[in-house]
C-alpha cells in the first residue's frame, strides 16, 4: 500500500510548534515509506479564516522544508461534496434538524432530572430535544443538522473499530473498539451541518480524507474522541477507515496545550528570532 498522509490546519491564526510537530511527523511518515504527504486548508469557518493566515501557513511549512502536491484542497471550495454526503445520510434517516440555541442545550442538559451535564468531544452532550420532533420529508437547507447516533449505530452494529498506530490520551494502541453504548451516551448527537456553513468539522474531515485517499491520519491525541465519530461516518457513507496515528501534544511551560492564540510559540516568531528548521525539529523532539 502506498502511504498518503496529510496535514490539515485551519487558517485562523499563526501555526505554532504543535502544528510544526504534526506536519513534520506526517511528512516524515510518508517520506520514509515512499508515500505522499498532502496539505489541506480547513477553512470552512469563513468568519475566522483569513487569506493572510493561509499565506503565512504555506510560507512557514515551505520554510520547514515540506513540499506537497498542488493545488491544495480547500474546504471552502468543497461545499457541494459535503451537501452530497449529507443527502446520503439524510436518506439513511440518521440526520435531523435542530433549532436549539447553545443556551437551550445548556438549560436542558442542566435540568435536575438529568444529573450533572455530561461532556463529550464537542462539549455538553446534546440532550436530544429536537430528535423527537417529526422530521421534514426533504433535508432542510439552512438549519443545523445533527447525527442521530443511536439510529446510526443501529444501522452499523454493536461497535466501530479503527487501528491506532500511535497512542491515544490514555496510551491506547492497536485495535480500538468503540461501543454503540459509548457513542450514544458519551458522544451523542453531534452537529454535522452548522447553519452558517452547511457542514461541520466532523463531516468535512471524513469526506475530504476519503477524497484525498488518505491512508494514515496523523493528528494530536486531543482528537482521539473525535476519531470515533469519524469512523461512524465512514461506516455510514461507505468510506474506508484510514489508520490513525494520534500523537502527543506539544505543551507550553505550564503544561497547557498550545492553541492558535499562543503567538509566543508561533513558528513565524522563532523564524524572526533566527531559528533554523532544524532548531524547530529539535524543539518538538523530532531530532
Ligand atoms: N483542522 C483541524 C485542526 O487544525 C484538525 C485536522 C484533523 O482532523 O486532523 O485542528
Amino acid at each position: 500500500m502506498t502511504i498518503r498522509t496529510r496535514f490539515a490546519p485551519s487558517p485562523t491564526g499563526p501555526l505554532h510548534l504543535g502544528h510544526a510537530y504534526s506536519a513534520l511527523f506526517a511528512a516524515d511518515l510518508a517520506r520514509e515509506a515512499g508515500g505522499t504527504f498532502l496539505l489541506r486548508s480547513e477553512d470552512i469557518d469563513q468568519s475566522r479564516a483569513r487569506p493572510e493566515w493561509e499565506a503565512q501557513m504555506y510560507n512557514d511549512l515551505t520554510w520547514l522544508g515540506l513540499t506537497w502536491p498542488e493545488p491544495v484542497m480547500r474546504q471552502s471550495e468543497r461545499l457541494q461534496a459535503y451537501r452530497e454526503a449529507l443527502a446520503q445520510l439524510w436518506a439513511l434517516g440518521v440526520l435531523y434538524p435542530c433549532t436549539c440555541t447553545r443556551r437551550d442545550i445548556k438549560e436542558a442538559a442542566a435540568a435536575p432530572q438529568e444529573g450533572a451535564p455530561l461532556i463529550g468531544p464537542d462539549g455538553v452532550i446534546y440532550p436530544g430535544t429536537c430528535r423527537m420532533k417529526p422530521r421534514p420529508p426533504d433535508m432542510p437547507k439552512d438549519e443545523v443538522l445533527r447525527l442521530d447516533m443511536a439510529q446510526a449505530m443501529q444501522r452499523i452494529g454493536p461497535d466501530v473499530a479503527f487501528h491506532e498506530d500511535g497512542l491515544g490520551p490514555d496510551g491506547e494502541h492497536g485495535r480500538i473498539v468503540v461501543t454503540a453504548d459509548h457513542l450514544t451516551h458519551r458522544v451523542g448527537d453531534v452537529v454535522l451541518a452548522r447553519r452558517d456553513m452547511g457542514t461541520s468539522y466532523h463531516l468535512s474531515v471524513v469526506v475530504d480524507d476519503a477524497a484525498q485517499g488518505i491512508t494514515h491520519v496523523v493528528r494530536g491525541a486531543d482528537l482521539f474522541e473525535a476519531t470515533a465519530i469519524h469512523v461512524v461516518l465512514q461506516c455510514l457513507l461507505g468510506l474506508p477507515t484510514p489508520v490513525y496515528h494520534h500523537h502527543r501534544l506539544i505543551r507550553d511551560d505550564d503544561g497547557k496545550r498550545l492553541a492558535k492564540r499562543d503567538d509566543a510559540r508561533a513558528i513565524a516568531l522563532y523564524r524572526r528570532e533566527g531559528a533554523t528548521p532544524r532548531d524547530i525539529r529539535r524543539m518538538v523532539g523530532l531530532i
